[in-house]
């Protein structure tokens, strides 16, 4: 609360906090020497001419800026003489980025759904239009590609909303880590074969935890494909599992192009891809990784990602051990 020359006479400790200023030495302070912020105190003067405002208020700080809801009201005697102003301050920093984060979300997503459907829509178009036999022979299998690029992606998109309504349902059972990831690395086998990359699998010792089958499945089936993605011929993709203290440790190490160091904390991130020229290398929309860590969190496990530019990149996960037998 100011009085009617914008000086304070009550601040709460909150206000302090919010805007920068000693509490204990607020009282009498003009506005202006308490609070440097040209648009605070537009609004204060605003306020002390008789005109009630509500709008944001961003204020630079150490952790970056924050966003406040700020209201400035003018404040009345009995007489209806101004004789001072009172400003409220809520904090919509969150709010604001959940907001942007949802605002990103939807045009990715537009984005990502759109692409493939216009380039179905186009080539079913030109196999109507053409009577060739060609255009169909040529257009149709391509179309097909694309309507399953799109199932997957749907997939990923429903299998997020469930992960993030906390809708993931572990079936828990004990796994034998070896007896998930040998068929997997197998199924890769053909792949890795015709790319010219060696892919290995190392169970250093029989590790068994408890996690849901399908789910570990599908976050070795990930992790590998990216790695084989990524790797040019010659190169090696290594999937090894081991112990460490109380946790399971797989670990997907190749040697492949690499993550740029900048990039490394966003690849967990949804429809985070590292450039778009990497990008024709996949078909990916940035979904993958951040579906491997939701997975493994609801697991009670961690992840963490290791790479140099140019030389491989090294996936590490953790997962409580129930039992470890004696190999
Ligand atoms: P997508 O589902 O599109 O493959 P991911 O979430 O799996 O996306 O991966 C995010 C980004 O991280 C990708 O754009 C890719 O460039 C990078 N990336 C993931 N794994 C590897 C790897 N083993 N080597 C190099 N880059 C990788």
């Amino acid at each position: 609360m100011l009085d009617r020359s914008a000086r304070i006479v009550v601040a709460n400790e909150a206000s302090a906090v919010i805007f920068g200023f000693d509490l204990s030495r607020a009282e009498g302070l003009h506005l202006i020497e308490a609070v440097p912020n040209i648009e605070l105190e537009r609004r204060v003067e605003e306020a002390l001419t008789g005109e009630a405002s509500l709008g944001p208020l961003i204020v630079p700080g150490r952790m970056g800026n924050r966003t406040y809801a700020l209201s400035a009201y003018p404040v009345t005697n009995r007489n209806d003489d101004i004789v001072g102003a009172l400003v409220l301050a809520a904090d919509q920093t969150e709010f604001v980025a959940l907001d942007r984060a949802r605002q990103d979300f939807l045009s990715n997503v537009s984005h990502e759904l759109r692409t493939p459907l216009s380039s179905i829509k186009l080539m079913l178009e030109t196999v109507l239009a053409s009577p060739e036999e060609e255009a169909a022979d040529l257009f149709l299998p391509q179309a097909l590609a694309q309507v399953d690029r799109l199932t997957a992606l749907v997939g990923q998109l429903l299998e997020q909303a469930r992960t993030q309504a906390g809708q993931v349902t572990l079936d828990l059972r004990e796994v034998d880590l070896e007896a998930i990831a040998a068929p997997i690395v197998a199924s890769f086998e053909p792949q890795a074969a015709a790319k010219g990359v060696t892919l290995e699998l190392q169970a250093l010792r029989p590790v068994t935890v408890e996690a849901d089958p399908d789910r570990l499945a599908q976050v070795f089936v990930n992790l590998v494909d990216n790695a084989l993605r990524y790797t040019p011929p010659g190169g090696t993709v290594r999937v090894r599992l081991d112990a460490d203290g109380a946790d399971a440790l797989l670990r997907v190490r190749d040697t492949g192009i690499g993550i740029p160091y900048k990039s490394l904390p966003h690849i967990f991130e949804r429809f985070y891809v590292v450039d778009r020229s990497r990008a024709r290398l996949t078909s990916g929309a940035g979904l993958g990784l951040s579906i491997v860590k939701q997975i493994v969190d609801a697991h009670g496990g961690s992840i963490t990602a290791e790479s140099t530019l140019g030389k491989g990149t090294t996936f590490t996960i953790r997962i409580p051990i129930l039992r470890l037998r004696n190999a």
